[in-house]
């Protein structure tokens, strides 16, 4: 197996970033002059949309939220608006403790490392600023690509821009968005990385996989471990 294809939220990421999430679109909402819970729930709502590039970029994003908050922001306060819900997302997407090292290890022999990521704009716009970025060779983003998880042309994009067959890809991922289902019908190896020492992390999944892959592990260091053994196994 020669490609690792990493899920990004609860899986490279702090799982328990996931409980700020709601308190940084509070203050996206007071930025943005509109009520907090209206706020959150045109995000909550909205969310099949965003994660596959259809209201746009983050500033078209937060002024289609606003309108449906009955709001019209003007420039200034789209402005700060946009630069309070980077700020928050940045929080959010903190790395999960040696998640860096497992990727540093990982390229350090060879593998070549993806990312597959049902993500709305905030994280396609801001990757290349984050500490992710150099260390993943292909990431590959919902939103970018105009398609979620499980659907298999993600899959199929993710091992053809990595060079390497999907046969010989693990895909390493926390379950949300039936990923593993997904990854299982590409051909490729799936991990489920379970987060047992977070506990209430999988109620932040969305659309959990109920397909329970063979390789599981409770924290992603695990993984150099298993990748191991399997090479050594062939
Ligand atoms: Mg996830």
């Amino acid at each position: 197996m020669r490609a690792v294809i990493f899920d990004f939220f609860g899986t490279l990421t702090d799982p328990a970033a996931e409980a700020l999430r709601p308190g940084t679109f509070a203050e996206t909402a007071a930025a943005l002059g509109v009520p907090a819970e209206a706020f959150r729930a045109a995000m909550v709502a909205s969310f099949p949309e965003r994660i596959v590039g259809a209201l746009g970029g983050t500033r078209e994003t937060l002024r289609a939220m606003a309108h449906r908050c009955g709001a019209e922001p003007d420039h200034e306060r789209l402005d700060r608006a946009v630069a309070t819900h980077h700020a928050g997302a940045e929080r959010v997407r903190t790395p999960r403790g040696g998640a860096l090292a497992v990727l540093d290890h990982l390229r350090a022999r060879d593998f070549r490392l993806g990312l597959l990521s049902d993500c709305a704009s905030e994280l396609s716009e801001a990757w290349p600023e984050t500490v992710y970025a150099d260390r993943i060779d292909v990431p590959v983003f919902s939103w970018r690509e105009g398609r979620r998880k499980p659907d298999p042309r993600l899959y199929a994009v993710a091992a053809e821009r990595l060079g390497v067959p999907a046969e010989e890809c693990w895909f390493v991922g926390d379950g949300g968005g039936r990923e593993h289902d997904g990854a299982r019908r590409a051909g490729m190896r799936p991990v489920l990385v379970t987060n047992a020492g977070y506990p209430g992390a999988s109620g932040t999944r969305v659309d959990p996989d109920t397909y329970l892959p063979e390789h599981r592990i409770d924290e992603l260091d695990e993984l150099i471990r298993l990748l191991g053994t399997a090479c050594d196994n062939g």
